[in-house]
C-alpha cells in the first residue's frame, strides 16, 4: 500500500508515518498544493498513491480543495469511478455536518475521521476500504 499522508501539523504527520510506515511507502507534504503536485507525479512515475490521508484545515490549499483537484485529475484520466481512484481519508478536527457533508458528496472523500483519531481506528478505516487485503502486516 502505498501512502501519501497531508497535514500541516508535524505531529499529526509524525503519528499517521507512524502508522502506516509498516503497510508500505509513505510520502509526506504540508498543504494542499504540494499534495496535488505529489499526487501528479506518482501517476507520471507509474506508482499512483492507494490512499491519501488528508487534513482539512491547511495553508495554501485546504484538503477540500485538494481533494476536488485531485478528483479532476482522475476525471481527465479517465479513471474517475473506477477501481483505480485513490482512496482518501479526510482527517480533520472538524467534525461539523457541513464538513462532513461536503467530504463526501462534494469532494468524493471515501472515509471521514475525526482528530483525535487512534491508530486501530484508521488500521480498521483502512481495511473497511479494503486496501490492506493485500499489505503485510505490522
Ligand atoms: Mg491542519
Amino acid at each position: 500500500m502505498k501512502t501519501l499522508i497531508v497535514d500541516d501539523n508535524f505531529v499529526a504527520r509524525r503519528f499517521l508515518k507512524d502508522a502506516l510506515i509498516s503497510f508500505g511507502d509513505c510520502d509526506v507534504v504540508t498543504n494542499g498544493n504540494e499534495a496535488v503536485q505529489a499526487f501528479r507525479l506518482a501517476w507520471e512515475d507509474h506508482e499512483p498513491y492507494d490512499l491519501i490521508c488528508m487534513d482539512i484545515m491547511m495553508p495554501e490549499m485546504d484538503g477540500h480543495e485538494a481533494l476536488q483537484k485531485i478528483r479532476t485529475i482522475e476525471e481527465t484520466m479517465g479513471i474517475a469511478l473506477t477501481s483505480k481512484e485513490v482512496k482518501v481519508i479526510m482527517i480533520s478536527a472538524l467534525d461539523d455536518p457541513k464538513n462532513v457533508v461536503g467530504a463526501y458528496a462534494k469532494g468524493g472523500a471515501t472515509e471521514y475521521a475525526v482528530k483525535p483519531i487512534g491508530k486501530d481506528t484508521l488500521v480498521e478505516k483502512i481495511k473497511a476500504m479494503g486496501l490492506l487485503a493485500c499489505a503485510s502486516p505490522p
